[in-house]
């Protein structure tokens, strides 16, 4: 079957004949890949800056973002029929006995670091036409999100942070857990840096429930990336024309910063800005940069006299997974064409490689198999 593979000695991206899975183990689902989302984990993987293959393979399978139909089902395996969508999570555990995250199925907090990760580390992605794995690790999709359930990876940065950020706060007494999910983020100020498809899910997310959302980006107004935030109900504000203080001026408080741009220098400068009982999640990798100059003193200082709290979040759970679903089908009832909009190109799988190599431009482009 059709794939495409990065070989990481020689350095070449390409479509190659790939054998096709057969499901051997009676917890397995067979899927037929439907599309394969493109992010900049992908782009620095065919820079081949990481990603390895399987065992016994000098090549692995890209793509770790996906959306698939079940064909076939194990003997065992209840809970998915032909027919069915369904993603595929990530990770894999370690198979260490000393893994407490691990053994409990939280390998996105995997200790060791020997977890596989499909498209990325030890194990092929999902860029070609069928991928068998235990249903254990799939997650169901409704078929009214056929068209924006491969956003459904995306979406699970912002849902694992902001699940995290729920559990931290709770050391502020007043917050109420047993709100709703749409009034969580009421009376609350969340900035998004970063506008590329995690900050945007991201800002949806936090809008969702109920923050008063911001987006700060690079790009000057107006631009489409502008447009969509305010169609969403958030706001966005460029870097460029608003500095960090102007910024803290006009929103007041800033209760949650999600870094979702990998920009360092930023990082720093907004972190000057961040409120008080605060706290700054981390989800974005930055390219390797320049040594840039911190205010040590400060850093410490706002974390001591304002209670703040940064963090950091890699990978996600199936909890994450099937919250990213639930809130899906919530955007696409609230904003079905900014929500699709996302998607800004579809691809045939024989295209993929300028697609991963080059430089298309877009918010979320996708391989359709
Ligand atoms: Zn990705
Ligand atoms: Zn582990």
């Amino acid at each position: 079957m059709k794939a495409i593979a990065v070989f990481p000695k020689t350095h070449e991206v390409k479509l190659i004949d790939h054998e096709e899975p057969k499901i051997t183990t009676p917890a397995q689902v067979k899927l037929r890949t439907l599309e394969v989302g493109v992010c900049g984990s992908d782009k620095k993987i065919t820079a081949f800056q990481f990603g390895t293959a399987p065992a016994g393979f000098d090549y692995f399978v890209i793509g770790h973002e996906m959306l698939g139909e079940v064909v076939e089902v194990g003997s065992g395996v209840r809970g998915f029929k032909p027919g069915d969508l369904a993603v595929t999570a990530v990770r894999h555990p370690c198979l260490h006995d000393y893994c407490r995250a691990c053994r409990i199925g939280r390998q996105d907090f995997c200790f060791t670091g020997d977890f596989t990760e499909h498209g990325i580390k030890e194990s092929h992605g999902f860029m070609t036409e069928f991928v068998v794995d235990e249903a254990r690790y799939m997650i169901p999709v409704p078929h009214e999100l056929r068209d924006v359930g491969v956003l459904t990876e995306p979406l699970t940065v912002a849902e694992k942070g902001l699940a995290q950020v729920w559990h931290i706060q709770q050391r502020l007494p007043w917050i109420d857990l047993n709100a709703p999910a749409h009034m969580r983020g009421k009376g609350l100020k969340a900035i998004v840096l970063g506008a590329g498809p995690v900050g945007l899910l991201g800002a949806m997310l936090f809008v969702a429930s109920g923050f008063e959302t911001y987006v700060y980006s690079r790009s000057k107004m107006p631009n489409p990336k502008a447009d969509l935030v305010e169609a969403i109900g958030g706001k966005y504000i460029s870097n460029e024309t608003t500095s960090v203080e102007q910024l803290a001026e006009q929103v007041g408080n800033i209760d949650l910063i999600f870094e979702a741009s990998g920009a360092s220098q930023v990082v720093f400068d907004i972190m000057r800005v961040l409120g008080t009982n605060a706290i700054f999640v981390f989800a974005g990798v930055p390219d390797p940069t320049a040594p840039s100059k911190v205010d040590t003193g400060h850093v410490i200082l706002d974390r001591v006299v304002k209670n703040q709290v940064v963090l950091g979040t890699v990978n996600a759970d199936k909890a994450a997974f099937e919250s990213a679903i639930r809130d899906l089908a919530v955007f696409k009832q609230h904003w079905p064409h900014a929500l699709r909009s996302l998607i800004t190109g579809y691809y045939p799988i024989e295209q993929a490689p300028q697609l991963l190599l080059g430089s298309v431009r877009g918010i979320k482009n996708v391989v359709t198999l």
